[in-house]
């Protein structure tokens, strides 16, 4: 299969909407994308509802249900819109998910039929609050970048960085959902255990080495029955689409408490993801080839499969920016502590999916997987404190004068993403952002 299988007029790159501000350049919502929220004017004692994004806009899935426009399918799958959160519309499987998306890219065309019905569902994006897109029952965190897997490693490890089993087994470990927020949610700095390596017994107080983790967040749509995984071919078709996510993680707790069943209250106190579900079918432009270095272990047939090599990555640019109170306070904007890329994971989503229901565990809609830190090749590209500042030990210099070595009362950190590729629309993610504020 190729690319071109996937493809469809709502990718078209020529499309353009007769909303304007889709159009400009850079916009993160174009037509092309279409990507899903639950929102509300803000302040207002409305119901949250789904929305999708169309350039400065919100379009409003609930009014458009109600206008009575279409019958069938789509009719069908804006009734689901209608919830606070979007798990009976992401329940429903890619059927729904695309017959919705050609209706909403048709409407929402240059010369669109539709246009003044769809013209009275819009809110701009300004004027309006955001919830979680869904109920996350279960959240997982895998360990997908064997950069990240080897430099972080080597940091508590270092005789044995990269343990035997990371080639075989796409790692991961349960997480906690409850503590996942929106983005704009600003967290204050956990307080736990912790013990420095010359210290004979922990002491207890504010966390000393806060870090974030530039990570992706998959979302499944519709689950599989206990006892039925769902094979690598089968696994996308279960993906509803991905967001930003940051894994805020308490290093200093973490290198005292993850041995032996892993990170714990490390990760458990805040976790941030962007408001805004990018789908899958948005995405089919950027998938990219997956390989395998002839020398690795080659994967075990489960997770093999000729589509995943074929098409199983995503090109997709990821970026982290802080925003230090300092600079906050004197108007200057957010600088870049990295970028990288989710094609350099080890790991595909088709293979998380297939790992994870191998032995039969059920996965329900909503459920959300964090990638793991996505850092790169190249040590500019890690996607963590911990590696860019050595565990440390060399301090980040930004433009003002301040260094860093991990976060602050007062930083804001900021995460991007964005597809973008010579034939296709270039299609954005939004951002997922929070302020680290101080221990009681
Ligand atoms: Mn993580």
């Amino acid at each position: 299969m190729s690319n071109t299988n996937l493809l469809n007029e709502t990718h078209d790159p020529a499309l353009a909407s007769w909303v304007e501000s889709a159009n400009l350049e850079n916009c993160d919502f174009p037509i092309q994308n279409l990507p899903f929220a639950s929102f509300k004017r803000k302040g207002s004692e409305e119901d949250f509802r789904a929305g999708v994004a169309i350039g400065d806009q919100v379009l409003d899935l609930k009014a458009l249900f109600a206008l009575n426009v279409y019958d069938g399918d789509v009719q069908m799958a804006l009734a689901k819109c209608c919830h606070t959160q979007l798990n009976a519309f992401m329940s429903m499987g890619k059927h729904f998910w695309s017959a919705l998306r050609h209706a909403l890219s048709n409407g929402l065309s240059k010369g669109a039929e539709l246009q003044a019905e769809f013209a009275s569902c819009l809110i701009a994006q300004a004027d309006v609050e955001y919830a979680l897109p869904c109920q996350i029952g279960d959240y997982t965190d895998f360990y997908t970048s064997i950069h990240h897997a080897t430099s972080v490693g080597s940091k508590f490890r270092p005789d044995n960085p990269l343990l035997p089993n990371y080639k075989w087994v796409p790692i991961g470990y349960h997480g906690r959902s409850s503590s996942i927020e929106i983005s704009g949610s600003n967290f204050k700095r956990p307080k736990g255990q912790t013990k420095a390596p010359t210290a004979t017994e922990p002491s207890f107080g504010p966390c000393k080495r806060l870090d974030y983790e530039l990570e992706v967040g998959v979302f499944i749509g519709n689950g599989n029955d206990l006892g039925n995984p769902i094979s690598i071919d089968n696994a996308e078709d279960h993906v509803f689409g991905i967001c930003l996510f940051n894994d805020w993680s308490a290093r200093d707790i973490q290198g005292w408490e993850y041995q032996p069943l892993g990170p714990f209250l490390s990760k458990s106190f805040a976790s941030t993801i962007s408001p805004w579900i990018v789908t899958s079918e948005a995405l089919a432009p950027y998938r990219v080839q997956w390989t395998r270095d002839e020398a690795d272990p080659q994967p075990l047939p489960y997770l093999e499969s000729k589509h995943n090599r074929a098409l199983g990555s995503l090109d997709l640019n990821l970026q982290v920016l802080i925003e230090t109170e300092a600079m906050r306070n004197s108007s200057q904007p957010a600088v870049q502590l990295s970028q990288s890329n989710f094609k350099d994971s080890y790991w595909t989503v088709a293979q998380m999916v297939a790992h994870h229901t191998v032995n039969g565990c059920n996965l329900r809609p909503g459920d959300m997987f964090g990638s793991g830190t996505q850092s790169g090749p190249n040590p500019e590209e890690a996607g963590s404190m911990l590696e860019l500042s050595n565990a440390g030990s060399e301090p980040i210099a930004l433009p003002n004068g301040e260094t860093r070595t991990f976060l602050e009362d007062g930083d804001c950190v900021i995460m991007k993403g964005w597809c973008k590729k010579a034939g296709a629309a270039r299609i954005g993610f939004g951002e997922a952002s929070a302020t680290v504020l101080a221990a009681d």
